[in-house]
């Protein structure tokens, strides 16, 4: 079968200057299918356990879905895989923009990148015509004036990826950006590109890709692209992107002081309600064949930074990160802060949460002023923006925070480990004292850590959906019916659950399309199988092809247990269990989804106990030879 793929895998080695193409075999095709199948089939036979992740034998490994590249609303999803310097963990970072179509069109569906050049390079891939180019003048620079440079020599119709200056000084939280505006990276991609001096990759297609069965292909696609467009909170996506889902629940805030308390979700309003779109000019951003443009330009109209103009991969990022952990008020300065980490490359989420971080042991006397050599750590815009101006040169404490977590952890000893929210070394990004869904129990069994990976894949997301509700998601995705006794009766059981929701994922991410709320609420098994086997002419059942979601999440996790990682790190923060979020008088403690029981260790125990069983792995979380066998997995 060649059609949807490119056909081939790009090796290129920074160390030798040297390129190879090597077809993708159909034996690869036939075993792991596409995505993150092959993706994570490429990452078991070329990451060697054990590797320090800035060495140069850490290979990233990048990869499109199936479908991107063809007309499929959504499908434009560019994965990267590669052993994170942030925790050592064997991890997908997902992007969007054209890259990956821009790859598929040049012929290849996977790029790996071995080795460390020694002088700044960037890869330039324009179809067959593949090099290395000297990137020295761009060392040193941000990204913006990175990408500006490589589209004035190359034009604006190739797609850039590129790093900043957090990167290059090896931070291990950077992230790199593809178009100014889709991130790429979570973990350290940044720094993993600059300690192989590589600054940049410049990608045009001109091949294009066909599909096996194009009428068929065409009828399929039709009622999608009308639903999405006639979905009735489409406006309101575009005009809020990923701040949707705070905008629509104005009751709805998030933990701030270190996630010691809930903001006030009056004063969160005014950061991110509707108010706010008014004191910025926006235009859409739009990844290749999506009806919906989450990204923004954007242009504060107000405010200490009136006119300031950035490119937003988050635009939430400036409400909920910047705005409300350090308690900003002025949106234009929240503004100012997401600008200056995209510029750099620091990661938004993981980048204030560290700060935040940091002023809470400081304020705890864990960090003294020795440590920040005089600065005063306040949750404020002065002091956010100063340590994003250390962490990036690694000055005073910021040298500190850019090694990340655990490296604080050992620096700052065992009271630090305390307020440390994190797992797996990353820091989590939800809570169960706001809400117990899937997203967030995920956070503990997924080999990621700390940041969920499956966002608006779930109806859980919304607190208080009903059985019924989720039965129907359930119906959608493919889960038998001899699973569902399962995980609703007695009651709604949230492990067993979050297994198939991370299947299906897998299944979107072997075809590439985005899991964004507007786009994933569009799709389901059946489509999806229908037009996997429209497009590559192979008659697959929704069974089998759900089959392979699980055998991505077991690959997945046999990786990361050559790597060490086993259910001692299926951990989460003991202040989860042993405190509540406050608002006021009022008192969060960690619930079911309904909000029915107050969990305790042995509760939240038994749930990983039965994600384990549900997952068919043993009490230690490995997955049994049975399981393995009956997947095609090596044992
Ligand atoms: S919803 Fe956003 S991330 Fe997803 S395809 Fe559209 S623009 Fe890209």
């Amino acid at each position: 079968m060649d059609e949807p793929y490119g056909g081939n895998i790009l090796y290129v080695d920074l160390k030798e200057g040297s390129v190879k193409k090597e077809e993708l075999k159909e034996s690869l095709k036939k075993e792991f299918l596409g995505g993150w199948g092959i993706q994570f089939k490429l990452a078991y036979d070329l990451i060697k356990p054990g590797i320090d992740p800035l060495s140069p034998q850490n290979p990233i490994i990048y990869g499109t879905g199936i479908l991107v590249g063809t007309s499929v609303p959504g499908a434009t999803k560019m994965f990267a895989v590669y052993k994170a310097p942030l925790n050592g963990v064997v991890a997908p970072a997902a992007g969007g923009l054209g890259l990956a179509h821009q790859l598929k069109y040049a012929g290849y569906d996977y790029l790996v990148i071995t080795g460390k050049s020694e002088e700044p390079v960037y890869i330039k891939i324009f179809d067959d015509d593949v090099e290395l180019g000297d990137a020295s003048h761009l060392w040193g620079k941000g990204i913006r004036h990175t990408t500006d440079e490589l589209w004035k020599q190359f034009g604006h119709d190739c797609a850039v990826q590129a790093i900043g200056q957090a990167g290059e000084n090896l931070v291990r939280f950077s992230f790199s950006l593809i178009n100014k505006a889709s991130t790429l990276g979570k973990g350290g991609l940044g720094a993993l590109m600059g300690s192989k001096k590589l600054k940049a990759v410049v990608v045009k297609g001109t091949k294009g890709i066909r599909v096996a069965n194009k009428k068929k292909f065409r009828q399929l696609i039709n009622p999608i692209i009308e639903n999405i467009r006639q979905w009735p909170d489409r406006e309101r996506w575009s005009r809020q992107g990923s701040m949707y889902a705070w905008g629509s629940f104005p009751e709805i805030t998030y933990p701030y002081k270190n996630w010691s308390e809930l903001y006030p979700p009056g004063q969160a309003n005014k950061l991110y309600g509707i108010k706010v779109l008014e004191k910025v000019k926006r235009s859409n951003i739009a990844c290749p064949t999506c009806p919906i443009g989450c990204k923004f330009k954007m242009e504060a109209m107000d405010g200490e930074y009136k006119g300031l103009k950035a490119t937003m991969a988050h635009f939430g990022g400036v409400a909920v990160f910047w705005g409300i952990r350090f308690d900003l008020q002025d949106y234009s300065r929240g503004v100012k802060l997401e600008e200056m980490a995209n510029d750099y490359g620091l990661e938004t989420v993981t980048t204030s949460a560290i700060i935040d971080y940091a002023i809470d042991l400081y304020e705890r006397g864990i960090i003294s002023d020795d440590v920040t050599e005089g600065l005063e750590l306040m949750r404020n815009f002065e002091t956010a923006k100063t340590l994003v101006e250390q962490i990036t040169n690694r000055q005073g404490l910021g040298n500190i925070l850019a090694e990340g977590w655990l490296s604080c952890i050992r620096r700052f000893g065992e009271e630090a480990e305390k307020y440390a929210f994190i797992i797996k070394g990353l820091d989590v990004l939800s809570d169960p004292r706001m809400i117990f869904n899937s997203e967030c129990f995920e956070q503990i069994v997924n080999p990621r850590g700390g940041f969920h990976v499956v966002p608006a894949l779930s109806p859980t997301m919304v607190p208080g959906r009903t059985p019924d509700k989720l039965m129907r998601h359930c119906n959608r995705i493919g889960v038998p019916e001899d699973r569902m006794t399962n995980i609703f009766q007695p009651e709604l059981n949230m492990a067993r659950f979050t297994k198939w929701i991370e299947d299906w994922y897998g299944v979107m991410n072997i075809l590439g399309i985005c899991f964004r709320h507007p786009i994933a609420v569009n799709y389901n098994l059946n489509t999806v199988t229908e037009l996997f086997t429209a497009a590559t002419g192979v008659e697959i059942t929704a069974r089998e092809l759900l089959r392979f979601g699980e055998k991505i999440n077991n690959l997945q996790r046999i990786i990361n247990i050559r790597e060490g990682f086993s259910r001692k790190d299926d951990s989460y923060p003991q202040k989860w269990l042993e405190e509540p979020l406050k608002l006021g008088n009022m008192e969060f403690w960690w619930k079911d989804y309904y909000m029915t029981k107050q969990y305790t260790k042995a509760d939240v125990e038994k749930l990983i106990d039965d994600y384990y069983d549900e997952r068919g792995w043993d009490k230690n979380g490995i997955p049994t030879k049975e399981k393995l066998k009956e997947l095609g997995l090596p044992p």
